[in-house]
């Protein structure tokens, strides 16, 4: 059985580079290929691999960390609500910034032995009874065990001029951005259907809301929702986002005329980070606002030995629900490498 306690990888390749935390001290990765311990996992190989240091990512390495499980966290530093100013909705830390609360997840994972380094993953595959990662800079690593915890990407609708805005008048979610554009006169662009629930989930937080119809054609029990909550609809195709001094103008439509907004709400679809994970083989779960990847209530997913969390396999999760949903990975895999680790010491004392 392996030795308790935080045993730590010793060696380093050259291109290790440096910690992301000014914090922690640096700690190694290991080299790949280091020979393993006669019936133990190598010291070169990780219990784990996190690949994405976001909040699910995070949250599942500090629940491995405090359990002992060297854990190794490759992030390539772009979690997806970066272009926000603060997080919203996420209790006791309501209105910290995107980055600054992932600093703060990464210190809590160093300060229990667990590595953080900034790397972007360019392959996972199975390599005989563990997992290879391989990082775009070159460096590459085995695991027993791998969390994916990439989350995903917003496609926005093509318009001039709505990229600009993004996470700050331009706004998808009303319980991320809701309460910042409250009262304010609220534009909804009808790219899915989705935009009938998101006028009317704003209409919520301002009594000036206006469904630009665009691409949408509205049933009548639709229609009949929005008018009896005073949305009002606006037929025509839009054709650019305008700004003044910065601040929204709102949206110029295809026969001269302005909708003055001073916000803008969009319905994003959201595709799944997922090309490094190919040669794993995992199942894709399609749904109304996006794909992710397919897994169980734990995150496992079909491919043993493979856990996912937040964003990739659940395109809602905000912030809270993606730190709850890697924690729960993160210790249902570490009862899977104790089964493990059992089963070995089974072997090891019948030999
Ligand atoms: C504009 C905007 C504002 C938002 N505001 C809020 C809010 O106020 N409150 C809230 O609760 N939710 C908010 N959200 C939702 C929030 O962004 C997600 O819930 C959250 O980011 C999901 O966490 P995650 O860990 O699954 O993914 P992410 O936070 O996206 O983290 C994934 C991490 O994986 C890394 N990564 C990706 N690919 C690789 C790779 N190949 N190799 C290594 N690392 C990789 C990324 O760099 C990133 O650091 C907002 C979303 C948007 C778009």
């Amino acid at each position: 059985m392996r030795t308790p306690g935080p045993a730590r990888p010793t060696t380093a390749p050259s291109t290790d580079p440096a910690p992301p935390s000014a914090t922690a001290p640096p700690v190694p990765v290991p080299a790949p290929d280091s020979p393993a311990p006669e019936g133990q996992p190598s010291e070169a190989v990780w219990d784990v691999v996190v690949v994405g240091g976001g909040a699910a990512g995070l949250a599942g390495a500090l629940m491995l960390a405090r359990s002992r499980r060297r854990v190794l966290v490759l992030d390539a530093g772009d979690p997806r609500n970066a272009p926000a100013d603060a997080v919203h909705a996420l209790l006791a830390l309501d209105g910290t910034p995107p980055l600054e609360l992932l600093a703060r997840g990464r210190a809590d994972v160093e300060r229990y032995g667990g590595v953080v380094r900034p790397a972007r993953v360019s392959e996972a595959r199975a390599d005989g009874d563990l997992f290879r990662v391989t990082a775009a800079d070159g460096v590459v690593v085995r695991a027993r065990r791998l969390l994916l915890a990439t989350g995903l990407v917003d496609e926005l609708p093509e318009l001039p001029g709505l990229r600009e805005g993004w996470g700050s008048d331009v706004v998808h979610c009303p319980f991320c951005h809701g309460w910042e554009v409250r009262d304010r006169a609220i534009a909804v662009l009808g790219t899915t259907p989705m935009a009938v629930h998101q006028a009317l989930m704003f209409r919520q937080l301002s009594d000036r809301v206006r469904l630009l119809t665009w691409e949408l054609a509205l049933g009548e029990e639709d229609l009949a929702r929005l008018v009896a909550r005073g949305v009002e609809i606006v037929p025509g195709t839009p054709v650019g986002v305008e700004r003044a001094d910065g601040a929204l103008k709102g949206v110029r439509m295809a026969d001269g005329s302005l909708v003055e907004a001073g916000a803008l709400t969009v319905q994003t679809r959201m595709h799944p980070r997922a090309e490094p994970f190919g040669p794993l083989g995992l199942e894709l779960a399609e749904n109304a606002m996006g794909t992710a990847l397919a897994a169980g209530p734990t995150g496992a997913t079909s491919v043993p030995g493979v856990w996912v969390a937040g964003n990739l396999a659940d395109v809602s999760a905000q912030v809270g629900a993606a730190a709850a949903q890697g924690a729960l990975a993160g210790g249902h895999i570490n009862g899977d490498l104790v089964m493990a680790d059992a089963d070995l010491a089974v072997a090891a004392a019948a030999a």
